[in-house]
């Protein structure tokens, strides 16, 4: 519990829909031990139970709005008033500003995609939602549940690719990036035509790009879909 105390801070936000103050707790960086780093970067820490993501969206107990650093920074008229009706009106005031377990957080989650459904969040910000939720079914073994995020998650990442408003949900998202996180989603989905399409995109960039690192990462992932694919297809002639 001690290191929970140190590790945790609380930020204080204002409602981007009615503008009540609130807090939330943020993890302080650099205060996790990294154990590993999935293959769609998820990242596993040491203190598990601490995993930032657990920490992203913030909910306002006021109103119910629920929202992450990347949203918009100000509500349309005709988006104030939906969540007007579709949330506010229905919300039983709930704090999720102390400690989150799991359970707590995926709530926020799907409170965040609600709120960004309604408000017309850009692609990139919605596929980010999906994914992390996706990572928090994974990091409770739950696979159904996983994939079925993840499928949502690179409609999005899809949709982000072609409306370029990638760089909008997440300052590190480049285009090579976007590229190889759409093909390494169509292969966990076994989606392997897609996969290998969009590796192969990626890897196009391989002498423009300064991240060799996602332009290796493709060609490893790129090489074991086609062996998936491969072990697919015999499977279905045996069966
Ligand atoms: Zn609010």
């Amino acid at each position: 519990m001690i290191e929970k105390v140190s590790a945790l801070y609380d930020k204080s936000c204002v409602c981007r829909h009615c503008q009540a103050t609130f807090t939330t707790k943020r993890v302080r960086s650099g205060s996790l031990t990294m154990v590993h780093r999935d293959t769609d970067f998820f990242t596993r820490f040491k203190e598990q139970s601490l995993n930032p993501i657990q920490y992203t969206v913030s909910v306002c107990p006021a109103c119910g709005f629920a929202f992450t650093d990347q949203f918009k920074e100000k509500l349309a008229p005709w988006e104030k008033q939906v969540v007007d009706e579709q949330i506010t009106a229905k919300w039983k005031s709930k704090d999720f500003g102390s400690i989150r377990q799991v359970p707590e957080a995926m709530v926020s989650y799907k409170l965040a995609i609600y709120a960004a459904e309604l408000t017309d969040q850009p692609h990139s910000v919605k596929a980010g939602l999906y994914l992390r939720l996706a990572w928090l079914y994974r990091s409770q073994e739950n696979l159904s549940e996983e994939l079925r995020f993840v499928g949502m998650a690179v409609d999005e990442y899809e949709l982000s690719y072609i409306h370029s408003d990638y760089a909008r949900g997440d300052k590190e998202m480049s285009e090579v990036r976007l590229l190889y996180l759409i093909g390494e989603l169509y292969r966990r989905l076994q989606k392997f035509d897609l996969a290998i399409k969009y590796f192969g995109k990626a890897l196009a960039f391989r002498n423009t790009t300064m991240e060799s690192g996602i332009i290796r990462m493709a060609q490893d992932q790129w090489q074991l879909t086609r062996e998936e694919h491969k072990e697919k297809q015999n499977e279905q002639k045996i069966g």
